[in-house]
């Protein structure tokens, strides 16, 4: 779809430019098979928020666990009605495959071993993510660089490599927290009230806590382990 060399054009050209350049570029060349991931951070307000200056109808997609926070399905229908020409597409994990994953395990296997918490990211969220990229030629995310030791090399143009070589868009790859939520203040946006009770990151309600304001912003995303390079699958996967 696009060379390496293409890719690393791009990514010299859009470095320093702002997000909505990104997006408009983006927009331009792959719409409508082109979808963002909203998993309701502020980051993905954001950019769904730009997205609807820079095309008429956005296409967003939501991965519901089955085990988010009220405030997070809240804000779903908040943005609903906020942005009523956004079409937010939501995928819900296999039903057999739940049942016979907390059938085995337990509803909360994920506390037992890391083993089972993959296996329920897998099922729960990897696996509906794979069938919310079929059919899209690129996908846009929220990452950014600051966000965890994992994501400190994301460029703004990608080829994903692990979901099967389409283009990932990072538009915020080098903003801050700061820049952020500077954005989601100036223009009044709708938020996960989540973050009003000490939360840094969004995630599953029985994985993810607040975290004190010394710690770090993923440290509220499965505390209970050790490593400090804690990911669902869905952007970095283990090979
Ligand atoms: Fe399951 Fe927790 Fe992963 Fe959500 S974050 S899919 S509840 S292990």
């Amino acid at each position: 779809m696009l060379s390496q060399k293409e890719i690393e054009e791009l990514n010299n050209h859009f470095e320093n430019r702002e997000p909505l350049e990104v997006l408009r570029w983006g927009v331009q060349k792959f719409y409508p098979r082109i979808a963002l991931a909203c998993s309701l951070q502020a980051e993905d307000i954001v950019i769904l928020d730009m997205m609807n200056q820079v095309v008429d109808k956005p296409i967003i997609f939501v991965i519901d666990t089955g085990r988010l926070n009220q405030e997070t399905y809240n804000l779903i229908d908040e943005l609903r009605t906020k942005y009523p020409k956004t079409e937010i597409r939501i995928y819900f994990p296999d039903k057999e495959e739940v049942e016979d994953m907390v059938n085995r395990y337990g509803v909360n296997l994920f506390y037992k071993s890391v083993e089972f918490r993959k296996l329920c990211c897998e099922i729960r969220k990897v696996k509906p993510l794979q069938r919310a990229l079929k059919g899209l030629d690129a996908w846009i995310t929220g990452l950014r660089r600051e966000q965890n030791v994992t994501r400190t090399k994301i460029k703004k143009i990608e080829v994903d490599q692990v979901n099967g070589g389409i283009i990932k868009i990072n538009p915020l790859a080098d903003w801050t927290w700061e820049q952020v939520w500077d954005y989601i203040k100036r223009n009044n946006l709708p938020y996960n009230k989540l973050y009003d009770m000490g939360y840094k990151s969004i995630g599953c309600e029985p994985c993810t806590r607040a975290v004190k304001s010394w710690e770090h912003p993923r440290a509220g995303r499965w505390w209970w382990e050790q490593s400090g390079d804690k990911e669902c699958g869905l952007h970095f996967r283990e090979r």
